[in-house]
């Protein structure tokens, strides 16, 4: 099923020029890109965005991480990309994530871990919406479909 996620490239990810190589990844897949802005997140969208997390004891460090700087989000679309885009990524903990993963590759540590991808198709939807107008989704075909999906 063609399916979008929410993904975002964290300020460390942005901070360390690590961004142009992590797009690549998802297109390099056959991912399509369909929305993506740059912005530095205010602290009332971070408590929004990870508001599962606030009786946390990590929840102040993970607000003020996020807020830091600015970071990339992205809206990606594709068939059943919400579970593959979170196998790209890989474990929450970077030391545990398997090479080869985005996180296994590139960060060393929990609180350090440079990207979001949403877990499921309902916070997919959640995520998106907070984050983008329904304007700023964008629709176009990849003229190399073909070759990606068998039909
Ligand atoms: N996090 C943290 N310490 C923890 C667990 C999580 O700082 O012990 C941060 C980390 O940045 C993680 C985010 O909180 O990516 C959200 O946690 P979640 O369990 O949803 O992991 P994810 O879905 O990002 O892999």
């Amino acid at each position: 099923m063609m399916e979008k996620s929410f993904v975002m490239l964290k300020p460390d990810a942005v901070k360390r020029r690590l961004a142009g190589r992590i797009i690549a990844r998802f297109e390099d897949r056959g991912l399509k890109i369909v929305a993506f802005k740059m912005l530095q997140i205010p602290e009332d969208l971070a408590m929004e965005h990870y508001q599962e997390h606030r009786e946390k004891p990590f929840f102040r460090d993970l607000v003020d991480y996020i807020t830091s700087a600015p970071v990339i989000a992205m809206v990606i679309e594709g068939k059943d990309c919400i579970s593959l885009i979170r196998k790209m990524v890989g474990a929450t903990n970077p030391a545990e994530a398997d090479l080869g993963t985005i996180r296994g590759d590139f960060a060393l540590e929990t609180g350090r871990n440079i990207i979001h991808a949403s877990d499921s198709p309902e916070s997919a939807e959640r995520e998106i919406k907070l984050f983008f107008d329904e304007s700023e989704i964008c629709s176009y075909e990849m003229p190399d479909r073909e070759m990606i999906y068998e039909e």
